[in-house]
């Protein structure tokens, strides 16, 4: 059975997108079986994947809708990783949610038999708490929190506390905090430092050991998105998602190098 993790953090621009394909290629490169779910209209993940956000037919839209199966919607991007797009049709899906009984649970009944085909199945998140988040929240077994240690970082966190604290009552009673990971971190700026100082008072043992620092190649890669492990393993930016990668394999209970 697969591991369902959540990228999510209702913020946008903190790292979520960054964060999930790196994972990604750092768990593929560890021969495991991945399966990124790109669950944001603006189709950033899709993108940097090589895939086709324009795509006419079977993406998560489709998947959502109960037009497609998983296995329609999946594209295969490297040996061990594999893709389900997302295009701007996705940011109807709403609407169309709204009106459908048990709309919540739409991409979790989805993705239910991908899990016995992958070791890990990733979520990238829209930046909103609205109801395709809260899909990604009934359907992911733990979340993993990017933050970048920014004035109210904290305050953006407590709202997200309790977006999970509400899921776990109503939908999920099982979801669980996989890390919060500082991401963009510059460890010569003052506030980066103070911020991830009471990050680390607050939630102690939940907070990732490693931290992404800034990373030009991230953002300013040519191919935005783009896995920076793809352009070698030395990188600053590649050596901090091995690292990640490694340290969440072993929070899942997965084999680690
Ligand atoms: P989100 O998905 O939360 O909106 P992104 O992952 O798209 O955030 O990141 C926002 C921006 O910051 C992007 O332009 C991305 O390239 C850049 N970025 C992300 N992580 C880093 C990093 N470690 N170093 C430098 N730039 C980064
Ligand atoms: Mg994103």
């Amino acid at each position: 059975m697969a591991h369902v993790v959540g990228v999510v953090n209702q913020k946008g621009g903190v790292g979520k997108t960054t964060t999930a394909v790196n994972v990604a290629a750092a768990l593929c490169a560890a021969e495991l079986r991945v399966l990124l779910v790109d669950c944001d209209a603006q189709g950033n993940a899709t993108t940097g994947l090589g895939g086709d956000k324009m795509a006419e037919q079977n993406h998560l839209y489709d998947l959502m809708m109960g037009a497609c199966r998983w296995d329609q919607a999946a594209k295969r991007v490297v040996p061990g990783l594999s893709l389900i797009p997302s295009t701007p049709h996705l940011s109807g899906v709403e609407v169309e949610l709204a009106t459908l009984d048990g709309w919540e649970n739409r991409l979790k009944e989805a993705l239910a038999p991908a899990q016995d085909v992958f070791d890990v199945i990733l979520l990238d998140s829209p930046p909103s708490l609205g109801m395709v988040t809260v899909n990604i929240l009934a359907a992911a077994h733990r979340v993993l929190v990017p933050l970048q240690c920014e004035f109210y970082a904290l305050e953006g966190l407590s709202q997200l506390w309790r977006t999970l604290q509400m899921t776990r009552k109503r939908i999920n009673p099982d979801l669980e905090v996989l890390g919060i990971v500082l991401t963009m971190f510059e460890s010569r700026h003052d506030l980066n430092r103070q911020v991830a100082d009471e990050v680390r008072k607050h939630f102690g043992e939940l907070v990732c050991d490693a931290v992404i620092p800034r990373d030009i190649r991230m953002g300013e890669s040519p191919s935005f998105a783009r896995p920076v492990l793809w352009y070698g393993s030395e990188t600053v930016g590649s050596k901090a998602y091995l690292k990640l990668g490694n340290e969440l394999m072993a929070r899942l209970g997965l084999h680690s190098f």
